[in-house]
């Protein structure tokens, strides 16, 4: 069986981490199996990168912010070959660029297009394990691209779709999927099998044990995912179809996103295609907006509050300038906090989300904007109540029992 295995940042670390890791990949390529094995850089280090790009200007050029971040992955990937050979096994290992994943031109965001397979395909007939640099890839112009942080994710999914792998390993620093985030509440506890759907609003709300897209990705081209940790042998979680999950929960998991800043613009003109103007402004730069809430007018006027990640404040600050004649203020908060509840259960029962707001309101805890899906609940609150709130929502819905 061909095999994708991925391993993230922590798992990466180190030289003595990576010779760990080497000796994780021979055990299973002596079981037999082919394998490509996509790695992370090493962890802190695609933050260490950023920052010197930002040494410069907040905006920096984003083509040359991609081959600076784009470093980090090729550095682990060639360490790991190298740590393969001096044990033995023959490796080799490829850029974005080497493995043929092509995708748009966003730079810093981009999608993958599509992956030409004929070199990898080649390396492992020659009996190579094939080591990828995740995290990366080149327009058809020949240009590096970065696809967001929490890439390689994506990257690893999308080899094991385009390679029809058996199977794909998510190894980290934890042993699989918990209620939630394990660091945040100690009673969490590991799920054996979660669905597609609710791991990708899991992931999408801030559990960032998955990237979303690669969640979405596997989904489509039914890629059978495990998370597990690269620390120990214990079993994972699968990540599957939602008919091959017995026992649903009516919340299976709680998520914390703390990278999300509000935005609130007071006394907008309340006309038709005012919000049209402003947001398709903000998708013409490519800026992600998650959630948004509109005050019913009165005096010709309304207020807009959205959410955009931190990381986007600045070219939001740029691209809303022109507006600012036509509104009252334009304010940016960073100190908030998004957390989620989420479950397919909520489908079938009522009252799931009044027990969230008494639950917060009982901890005196404000909620300032919700939004709510088929089969997740998400609220902002102040940053500073962010853990609380998640421990109260765990504990609400008995998943720490
Ligand atoms: P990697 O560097 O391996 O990609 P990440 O740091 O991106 O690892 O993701 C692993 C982290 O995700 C864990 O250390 C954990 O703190 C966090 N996490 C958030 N939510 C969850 C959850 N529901 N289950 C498990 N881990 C979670
Ligand atoms: N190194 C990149 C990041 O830190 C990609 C990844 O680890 O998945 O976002
Ligand atoms: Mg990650």
């Amino acid at each position: 069986m061909l095999i994708v295995q991925k391993y993230g940042g922590t798992s990466m670390g180190d030289c003595d981490r990576i010779r760990n890791v080497a000796q994780r990949v021979i055990k299973t390529k002596s079981q037999g199996h082919d394998m490509v094995v996509v790695v992370s850089a090493m962890s802190g280090d695609t933050d260490r990168l950023i920052g010197y790009t930002q040494q410069f200007t907040s905006l920096p050029n984003t083509r040359e912010v991609d081959m600076v971040l784009s470093s980090g992955e090729r550095v682990t990937a060639a360490l790991l070959a190298i740590a393969l050979e001096s044990m033995g096994v023959k490796a080799i290992s490829l850029s974005g660029r080497g493995a043929g994943i092509i995708t748009d031109e966003i730079h810093t965001k981009a999608r993958i297009n599509y992956i030409d397979t004929t070199k990898i395909f080649q390396f492992i007939n020659e009996g190579y394990v094939v080591v990828v640099a995740g995290f990366q890839g080149i327009t058809p112009k020949g240009e590096v691209t970065t696809l967001g942080r929490g890439g390689s994710d994506l990257s690893a999914v999308a080899l094991a779709g385009a390679l029809n792998a058996g199977m794909c390993e998510i190894y980290t620093d934890v042993d699989g999927i918990y209620t939630t985030d394990p660091r945040i509440e100690k009673k969490a506890k590991k799920i054996e099998k979660i669905s597609y759907d609710e791991m990708l609003e899991l992931a999408s709300m801030g559990a960032k044990v998955l990237l979303n897209r690669s969640v979405e990705l596997a989904k489509k081209l039914n890629v059978k995912l495990v998370s597990r940790s690269s620390f120990s042998d214990a079993e994972g979680t699968l990540i599957t179809k939602e008919e091959d999950i017995m026992e649903k929960p009516i919340v299976s998991g709680v998520a914390l996103d703390n990278n999300q800043a509000r935005v609130s613009i007071a006394d907008v003109q309340d006309r038709p295609g005012i919000a049209a103007d402003i947001f398709g402004s903000l998708a013409d730069n490519n800026i992600n907006v998650d959630m948004i809430v509109q005050t019913i007018g009165r005096d010709g006027k309304t207020d807009i509050d959205f959410t955009i990640p931190k990381t986007e404040v600045a070219i939001t600050q740029k691209v809303l300038e022109r507006f600012k004649d036509d509104v009252q203020s334009i304010e940016y908060d960073n100190d908030i906090a998004k957390v989620s509840i989420v479950g397919v259960g909520m489908k079938s029962h009522s009252g799931v989300a009044s027990t969230a707001f008494r639950a917060l309101a009982q901890d005196n805890i404000n909620i300032m904007m919700i939004s709510t899906s088929e089969i997740k609940i998400s609220m902002i609150i102040a940053a500073d109540f962010a853990k609380r709130a998640v421990q109260t929502l765990h504990s609400v819905y008995d998943l720490d029992k």
